[in-house]
């Protein structure tokens, strides 16, 4: 049994099918395949980290997603962009540079980049946003994107195949536990039996370990992100800023997608806030000029007239 049908969840039935034909397995989502993290995340995918560990580990993962449409035989839309992370500060630009030589070290595609280059890359940004002038760049080649909530369905359809039942809409909301060992779950559909269950539910990891009677020291934090209708392709790198808190990628479809960090408090609302939504716009618009090509206007119909 895996509870959870998000990115992990249907990665562990098909992997499980595929390399170890375990297909006597079914994943119970409780709302919609991928309708949690996986499908409302920013869709980065890069292996630009500080530590060898996560340069590695990261590494394959980037390797993994290169090859999902084949694997899958289903365009996840997997697009090379390169990501651009400005620095702001001589303390960003020592740090970037320790991080660029981890990277290569570990066969990544990672460089540091000046002014110029940066304003070749992307012509549209402002170098000099307010108090925060750019001083140089971390040149991640690998960045990507991809869609994601076709790397969910894509997970799905190829464990599908192989035997694997998905059931959405099917919320465990109780576990069975007899002699130590898990027998079963409760759900708002029925009582499910099983042998061995997988808790792939991400930020409910400590709600749902709480019901098996024991604590994990994990706490959630809401993540915002935000997305526009579609505008003519203006942007092709990610682009992010720590200083400003705010990163920005354009999708295949258009739309400019944000992200930042995360809420400074516990909570499992997925409701977005007007206070997030203000600062990265203001962030968005600091980095961010009108360039050459650029235009206001919404691709095909032109929204602003909608009532
Ligand atoms: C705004 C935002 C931006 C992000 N940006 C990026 C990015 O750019 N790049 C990147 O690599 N990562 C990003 N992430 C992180 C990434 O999305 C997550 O790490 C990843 O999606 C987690 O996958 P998952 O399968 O573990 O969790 P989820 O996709 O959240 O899946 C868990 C599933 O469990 C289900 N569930 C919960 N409780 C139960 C229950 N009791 N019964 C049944 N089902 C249950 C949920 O409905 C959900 O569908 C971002 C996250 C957020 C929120």
């Amino acid at each position: 049994m895996i509870i959870g049908g998000g990115g992990h969840g249907l990665a562990i039935a098909y992997y499980l099918a595929k390399y170890h034909n375990i297909t006597k397995v079914a994943v119970l989502e409780k709302a919609y395949l991928g309708g949690g993290n996986t499908a409302r995340n920013t869709a980065v995918i890069r292996s630009n980290y500080l530590t060898s560990e996560g340069v590695r580990f990261y590494s394959e993962s980037v390797k993994l997603f290169q090859n999902l449409s084949n694997e899958f035989d289903f365009n996840i839309m997997y697009s090379e962009r390169g990501q651009l992370t400005l620095a702001h500060t001589d303390a960003t630009v020592r740090a970037f540079r320790q991080r660029a030589e981890v990277n290569k070290h570990f066969g990544g595609h990672t460089e540091m980049i000046d002014r110029q280059q940066i304003q070749e890359l992307v012509p549209t940004l402002n170098l000099d946003p307010g108090h925060l002038p750019v001083l140089a760049g971390l040149w991640h080649r690998d960045g990507a994107t991809a869609r994601h909530d076709a790397v969910a369905w894509g997970y799905a359809k190829e464990a599908a195949k192989r035997g694997v039942e998905i059931h959405q809409l099917t919320d465990v909301q109780d576990l069975i536990i007899e002699g130590g060992q898990i027998t079963g779950v409760k759900t708002n559909r029925g009582t499910v039996q099983c042998g061995c269950a997988v808790q792939a539910v991400a930020g409910y990891s400590s709600v749902l370990a709480q019901k098996a009677g024991f604590r994990l020291p994990i706490v959630s934090y809401p993540l915002q992100a935000m997305v526009t209708q579609p505008v003519k392709p203006f942007l092709d790198p990610l682009v992010s800023s720590s200083a400003l808190h705010c990163y920005v990628q354009q999708t295949s479809r258009g739309e400019v997608v944000f992200g930042g960090g995360s809420d400074p408090y516990p909570l499992y609302n997925t409701r977005s806030t007007l206070e997030m939504k203000e600062s990265l716009i203001a962030s968005g618009i600091e980095i961010s000029l009108p360039g050459q090509g650029q235009t206001d206007a919404p691709m095909g119909r032109d929204y602003r007239h909608d009532p």
